[in-house]
């Protein structure tokens, strides 16, 4: 079946019209439900500073234009308390006249070339409350000793309100099916200044929405609009899984889904004996409406812009120019506004997956041979990939977007072992963009590696291990188009 950008609409329209309320005023929380602790450490929002001098960062429902106001005077006093880390840049102006600023948080004391940059982006939909305080919960972490680590090798940029008029309006105030042109103009210049290597797009769920089958408290790590190019898939669940356990761990239930689940959360029938269609078309079709050439720079007719008070729909296409142009790692998350009446709960439980995935940036993953979030292998598979090669992290992502905007011009790397000491790998590029570096990188079972030879010379490698296994690393520069042929001697296994 051939769908339509319009049915898509229509669709997502039909399946709106058949729920009610959306978000609960934070105001309105049971009290029943509210423990004397969590009273005691309820800090309204016009007293809390910063982390260290308050024990709840955010307890404070934001709602309507008094409850913005509020929101954008905390993140004023939060940037002058501390100053020395943090920095606003107001990067535009929404219709109603607010602002819409980005916090740059890192240490200066470190040059931003040995860091990785995150981008975590929240609220882009109006009516989802359970954004607006996961938004001064992350940056009170980061300002934190907590996040002494990611300070010191990551540049991070969070951008807590997108969309200040819906907040106001508490309405969703957005487009369902792209990127608005006011997102493209807070985000373009900054992604094209910063490249990030991680992006996060914060959501939040209410009682309406959720899985087409199960609605009211679902939270949620979505490993984003990717493709199965080289082993981003597995990658990106990698990541996914690892944040869901460190949430676990923290006693916030978050359940992983890929972009194939999305329209079995969103849309669709939700009568008894309705089967789901074929997931194949449902991934296809949602990342054909992702443009394979925007990057946040294509303007869209904006009559899409929705008023809805509680709309159901699914973009999280804010992240994919990124992933399409740089490479970015992409994920989304949804909070939940309507299970968890403390607004506290909300605000740390929309921390956890951030504070996550932030963390992992500080590590290394099994198959990279440097700290940091796993974007660098380009091309093939584990075994025997393409990679992206610096000697720090802005030199990195620099050959990584350069290198995955040549990807279409490489072979699939070929590999075989003539006899038991030897295995050969093959690459061909065919790209006119010369002379170019890169590095070819096999997986190894073997502990020890003799030499790596090119045509009769040998060539300097570099190796770094997994649990089982050892990965060599080969630096290549190529001057002329063709294939790249290297012989690795080995002891027999
Ligand atoms: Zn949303």
């Amino acid at each position: 079946m051939d769908i339509s950008r319009r049915d898509f609409v229509k669709l997502a329209a039909v399946s709106t019209a058949a729920t009610g309320i959306s978000a609960i005023p934070f105001s309105s929380a049971a009290a029943n439900q509210v423990s004397p602790l969590a009273i005691q450490s309820a800090i309204p929002l016009s007293s809390a500073s910063c982390r260290g001098t308050s024990p709840a960062a955010y307890p404070k429902g934001v709602a309507g234009e008094e409850g913005l106001r509020d929101l954008l005077a905390w993140f004023d006093r939060l940037t002058s308390a501390n100053s020395k880390m943090v920095e606003k840049r107001r990067l535009g102006t929404s219709k109603g006249g607010y602002e819409i600023s980005g916090f740059f948080v890192t240490n200066p004391a470190i040059p931003n070339e040995k860091k990785q940059t995150a981008l975590i982006a929240l609220n882009r939909h109006g009516q989802e409350a359970g954004g607006r305080v996961v938004g001064p919960e992350i940056l009170n972490y980061l300002v934190s000793d907590d996040a002494r680590e990611i300070r010191d090798s990551q540049y991070v940029i969070v951008i807590p309100a997108m969309n200040p008029d819906g907040i106001a309006a508490n309405k969703f105030n957005s487009s369902r099916t792209q990127i608005t042109n006011l997102e493209r103009a807070v985000l373009g210049p900054v992604v094209k200044a910063t490249p990030p290597d991680v992006m996060l797009d914060y959501h939040s769920l209410g009682q309406s929405n959720g899985a087409r089958n199960d609605r009211g408290d679902m939270e949620v790590i979505i490993t984003a609009n990717t493709s199965r190019w080289g082993m981003d898939e597995q990658a990106h669940q990698y990541i996914g899984l690892k944040m869901a356990e460190a949430c676990e761990k923290a006693g916030w239930p978050y359940e992983v889904h890929s972009i194939d689940d999305l329209w079995v959360y969103y849309f669709g029938e939700r009568k008894i004996g309705n089967q789901p269609w074929a997931s194949l078309k449902q991934k296809t079709f949602v990342l054909d409406t992702v443009s394979p050439v925007d990057g946040y720079n294509a303007p869209v007719d904006d009559t899409e812009i929705e008023t809805f008070e509680d709309p159901v729909g699914y973009t999280n296409y804010i992240c994919a120019p990124a992933y399409q142009q740089y490479h970015t790692a992409i994920f989304g998350a949804e909070v939940n506004h309507w299970s968890m009446t403390r607004t506290e709960d909300q605000a740390k439980s929309g921390l956890a997956p951030c504070e996550a995935l932030l963390k992992l940036g500080c590590m290394r993953f099994p198959w990279e041979k440097d700290p940091g979030y796993p974007v660098n292998l380009i091309h093939g598979d584990f075994r025997h990939s393409i990679r992206a090669v610096g000697a720090n992290a802005a030199e990195l992502r620099a050959s990584r977007i350069r290198l995955w905007n040549q990807r279409m011009y490489f072979d699939t790397p070929h590999r075989f072992m003539p006899d038991p000491t030897t295995t050969v790998s093959k690459v061909r590029y065919i790209g006119k963009d010369l002379p170019l570096e890169f590095a070819i990188c096999l997986r190894m079972r073997h502990e020890k590696i003799n030499s790596v030879t090119r045509g009769n010379q040998e060539v300097p490698f570099e190796t770094f291990r997994d649990s089982c296994s050892t990965y060599v690393f080969v630096p290549i520069k190529m001057t002329k188009p063709g294939t790249v042929s290297l012989t690795l001697k080995h002891p027999v296994y």
